[in-house]
């Protein structure tokens, strides 16, 4: 399968999914623009529309300056009522209720729709506005800093809890090379982060779909593959921020967003590296520090996870005992105490209660534990696209890219409790699975957590 990414002029021309893999594909509804200079025709763009004339922009007190200014402008001069809705902060923006009870007040019942013009958290307020009050809205994207401009969740904090909320996608999304280059290079990384752990996630489905037979989609695939080749092949552009560096970091972020909107779940983009990258933020809010950034986070993780698939792969499974499996397997009663505790007892509870079937009974983990040991080579030769340890250190050193858990303020616990219980997160299947069900979690993380 191979899908052909192409413009019209600005225009990313969506690709036409004719794909025989028995899923639905989904047709995005969405006009997105890719250049250097777009913003200057953000008003031709939305009139393409007919999105109605009033209009409220939300940004935030540092984005005004560089490019809400600008779009507010241009609205009013191509005969838009605007209003403005800038969050004014001394600290970075959270995408709490604070900021959706800002935006929500800032609405009346003229306005046709809104246009969000920031990044991360401008975008996911407004995405969660839009679609509890029904307006659609329009996404300036100033940072190529995530894989969300496209998303239909809205992932948002309600005191110190992440929740993440059904919300709408941008009718147009609008990303000016010239202003995406000017971001702050931590959210560059970030960017780049969220884009390589998709390594991970298409190594965890394709194991998934021998393992367990789970539909797999040849043109997601091949999709998602685009876009971590994009950024790989231009680590030297996203460096110095070239027109091509930085098109091809935020094309990564969007086809790879994109995979979303056309299979309608999360399996192309995220796996183990973000659960691990979840299970980090999750514990700093708990312990009231901050939490690197998402991407950065999901950076970080995918090096791990890409060390585990590596010393995974390394394993004699062959010399393996069932017998030894079943004697030494856990309780239902042990693992349920020992996600509360690791998870703490609230969101802990969330988990058991959202996958009340995850404890495998031993007729199924003994199928999938004969399937991994029978399919291992063919295993090892589906997975040969995973770079190795060295290769993907290398290439975030190249970009400057933190790689290490110390880096990004994760001590040793906190990255073993990542690796051995990341898999509990979610009953999506991964490597930290089929270890598990091996019998050899505990000695693959302690090869990760020991070599160099
Ligand atoms: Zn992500
Ligand atoms: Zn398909």
């Amino acid at each position: 399968m191979n899908i052909e990414i192409k413009y019209d002029g600005a225009k990313l021309l969506l690709p036409e999914i004719a794909c025989d893999c028995g899923g639905t594909h989904a047709q995005p509804d969405m006009d997105i623009y890719i250049g250097k200079g777009v913003i200057e025709n953000c008003a031709e763009y939305i009139q393409a529309r007919v999105l109605g004339k009033n209009v409220v922009v939300v940004t935030d007190n540092i984005v005004y300056d560089i490019a809400g200014k600008r779009v507010e402008q241009l609205l009013r001069t191509n005969g838009y009522q605007v209003t403005l809705c800038k969050l004014e902060r001394e600290e970075p923006l959270i995408p709490n209720e604070v900021g959706l009870g800002e935006i929500l007040l800032t609405l009346d019942d003229t306005t046709d729709f809104l246009v969000a013009v920031g990044s991360g958290s401008i975008t996911d307020l407004t995405r969660y506005v839009s679609y509890r009050t029904g307006k659609p809205f329009v996404c300036v994207g100033t940072a190529p800093s995530m894989d969300g401009y496209t998303s239909v969740i809205a992932p948002l904090t309600l005191g110190n809890l992440k929740v993440n909320k059904p919300a709408d996608y941008p009718r147009v999304l609008i990303c000016d090379l010239a202003i995406m280059a000017e971001a702050p290079y931590d959210m560059l990384m970030a960017g780049f982060g969220d884009v390589v752990g998709k390594y991970i996630a298409k190594a965890d489905w394709t194991l998934g779909h021998i393992v367990n037979n789970e539909p797999i989609c040849p043109a997601c695939i091949d999709i998602v593959t685009q876009a971590v080749e994009k950024c790989i092949d231009n680590i030297e552009g996203i460096k110095n921020r070239t027109e091509a560096g930085i098109q091809s970091l935020i094309e990564g972020l969007i086809l790879a967003g994109l995979t979303i909107l056309i299979i309608g779940h999360t399996r192309p983009v995220a796996s183990n590296e973000h659960g691990m990258a979840h299970y980090w933020e999750m514990m700093k809010l708990l312990r009231g520090e901050e939490p690197a950034s998402h991407g950065i986070s999901v950076g970080v993780a995918t090096v791990y996870a890409i060390r585990f698939f590596e010393e995974f792969l390394d394993q004699p499974v062959n010399t393996l005992s069932l017998e030894k499996v079943q004697a030494t397997r856990m309780l239902k009663e042990e693992r349920d105490t020992i996600i509360l505790e690791k998870y703490s007892p609230r969101i802990g509870e969330a988990i058991l209660r959202d996958n009340p079937d995850e404890y495998l009974a031993w007729d199924e983990q003994k199928r999938r534990f004969q399937i991994i040991v029978d399919q291992f080579e063919a295993i090892r030769k589906e997975l040969d696209f995973l770079p190795n340890t060295s290769e993907i250190i290398e290439m975030y050193q190249r970009v400057g890219a933190p790689y290490t858990a110390a880096d990004i303020g994760i001590d040793t616990q906190l990255l073993e409790d990542a690796l051995v219980y990341a898999k509990d997160y979610r009953n999506r299947y991964t490597v930290f699975k089929s270890a598990n069900e091996l019998g050899i979690l505990g000695d693959v993380v302690n090869r990760v957590l020991t070599s160099r």
